[in-house]
């Protein structure tokens, strides 16, 4: 008998711990402690969470923080910047200097999302046209995918895309050619420019972009309150890699 309740002390110290730290459901690896995640970017710095607001002249349209989306409900905290690994962060930066040479910025629509937002997204629409299934996950959840248009940053409207963010419909697609010639070049600018530094187009979203090898990378429950309190200060990968980057704040050129 004595056995038989240590072998069920073991057996339940093992089920905590595994809820405490990353959780596995069928086949996907899903962390949700913070303090595992510091763990992990100890090993892995190019994992890291890093916000992207503090790019010069970067601006913020955080659709799921606000009800201005396909959902029509307001899904994240009141944020005015968000997140991304380090290297997709250093990639978006490359994008955002190329632009400002042209007299243009990155608009950002949507960046991580944490996989129980996921999971409501879902749990609202159900179709996977329109929304990640969380038995696979979202490269958004792993930090890696970015939604975004450019704007001209004189007049601080956005580039004719063709159609808004989220509108799910053929003509978004990349492959869509029945649209003004302006359209498709604006569409090819921003493709070119995402792609030559890293990312990879998604053929139905014209705004998705993501870094490629998803699976090097959790899929992350972590709110956002707490990625911006194990934000490293100062931000290191960007200050290191140019040292023209402020060194403070994880503030956006523009609010939101
Ligand atoms: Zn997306």
């Amino acid at each position: 008998m004595k056995l038989f309740w240590t072998v069920f002390f073991l057996w339940m110290n093992c089920q905590l711990l595994a809820q405490d730290t990353t959780v596995s459901k069928k086949n996907i690896r899903l962390m949700k402690n913070a303090k595992k995640y510091l763990e992990k970017v100890a090993l892995h710095p190019e994992q890291r969470m890093l916000s992207i607001g503090w790019m010069p002249g970067i601006v913020m349209e955080l659709k799921y923080a606000t009800s201005s989306n396909f959902t029509g409900q307001k899904l994240y905290p009141c944020i005015n910047t968000t997140y991304l690994r380090r290297d997709a962060v250093m990639a978006l930066w490359e994008v955002q200097k190329k632009l400002s040479e042209r007299g243009l910025a990155v608009k950002i629509f949507d960046a991580y999302r944490p996989y129980s937002v996921s999971v409501r997204i879902w749990n609202l629409v159900n179709d996977e046209r329109y929304a990640a299934n969380p038995s696979k996950g979202s490269n958004h959840n792993r930090g890696i995918a970015v939604d975004l248009t450019i704007i001209d940053s004189k007049t601080m409207k956005e580039l004719d895309m063709g159609t808004g963010f989220d509108s799910f419909s053929d003509s978004a697609h990349h492959n869509f050619k029945a649209l003004p010639d302006s359209v498709l070049e604006n569409r090819q600018l921003l493709r070119n420019m995402m792609e030559q530094a890293g990312f990879k187009a998604l053929e139905t979203e014209w705004w998705h972009y993501a870094l490629p090898d998803a699976e090097k990378y959790d899929l992350l429950d972590l709110g956002f309150e707490q990625l911006k309190k194990n934000q490293p200060k100062p931000i290191i990968c960007p200050i290191r890699w140019k040292s023209s980057v402020p060194a403070s704040s994880d503030q956006p050129a523009q609010k939101q």
